[in-house]
């Protein structure tokens, strides 16, 4: 008992603490970048939904996981589905291919952050049609591998043009919103800007440029835990916060 009190309170701190960090973030952003209120993300993986209730009755809307069979769960859960009617589902995780109608029908899902392929987007694109409501299209990002590293999902950023323009002609049941990266942990912030923030806002320009696209209208999903405040002055519009809000998770799993 004494222990679920304690985590209400970390949790409720720990989310304005987060809100209030954005806010100063923002002002500290170049005011030659998109001038987008940033949209946090509240990344519930490993957390119950009981944490999940408490941050949406705290005001949270978006929510982020990254294992389709966690979040169709969540999002079916009865006491969710009562207590959060507005809940956003964001999902950040890798896609198979034969998790897709689970995933699509989830309740509330809102967008999908993590499309690397062509093939991936026709699939989202063919079944999105039998989960739709009012012909809404689906909300994509395109996933970009901005750290080379063979473990990560996602495009190389040369090839983001490719794939973004292949979802605008060819994959209308699907919305494209922006980029997204994960990148390398733990950077070294005393080195200077984030690599990998300076090659997704380069991607975003290229992108733009090629297709052309108002740079205003395109976001960019980056951001963690422990370097959201960096993202959010190289132009982030979307973080993705978990720790910070919900506590540590168990070091067992991958975050990826
Ligand atoms: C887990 C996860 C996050 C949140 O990580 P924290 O360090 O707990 O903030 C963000 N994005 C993705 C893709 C994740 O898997």
């Amino acid at each position: 008992m004494s222990d679920e009190v304690n985590q209400e309170v970390d949790l409720m701190y720990g989310l304005k603490t987060v809100l209030s960090q954005i806010e100063a973030a923002v002002a500290r952003r170049s005011k030659d970048l998109p001038q987008v209120a940033p949209r946090l993300v509240a990344v519930s993986k490993l957390k119950p939904a009981s944490m999940i209730v408490e941050a949406y009755e705290g005001g949270q809307r978006h929510f982020g996981e990254n294992y389709v069979n966690e979040l169709a769960d969540k999002a079916s859960d009865t006491i969710i589905l009562e207590k959060c009617k507005e809940i956003k589902w964001h999902f950040i995780g890798h896609l198979q291919t034969n998790k897709i109608n689970k995933l699509l029908g989830s309740p509330g899902l809102f967008m999908v952050e993590t499309v690397d392929s062509e093939k991936l987007a026709d699939n989202l694109n063919k079944h999105w049609l039998k989960f739709r409501k009012d012909e809404e299209r689906l909300k994509i990002m395109v996933q970009v591998n901005t750290s080379a590293e063979e473990a990560k999902n996602g495009i190389e950023p040369s090839q983001s043009t490719k794939l973004v323009e292949h979802i605008l002609k060819s994959c209308l049941n699907l919305e494209f919103v922006g980029l997204m990266t994960i990148g390398q942990y733990d950077y070294d912030m005393s080195k200077g800007p984030n690599p990998d923030f300076l090659t997704l806002v380069k991607c975003r320009q290229e992108v733009c440029e090629n297709l052309k696209l108002d740079i205003n209208q395109v976001e960019l999903s980056m951001g963690m835990s422990t370097d959201f405040e960096h993202a959010i002055e190289l132009g982030a519009t979307t973080v993705r916060v978990g720790s910070n809000i919900f506590g540590a998770r168990p070091l067992k799993l991958k975050t990826n």
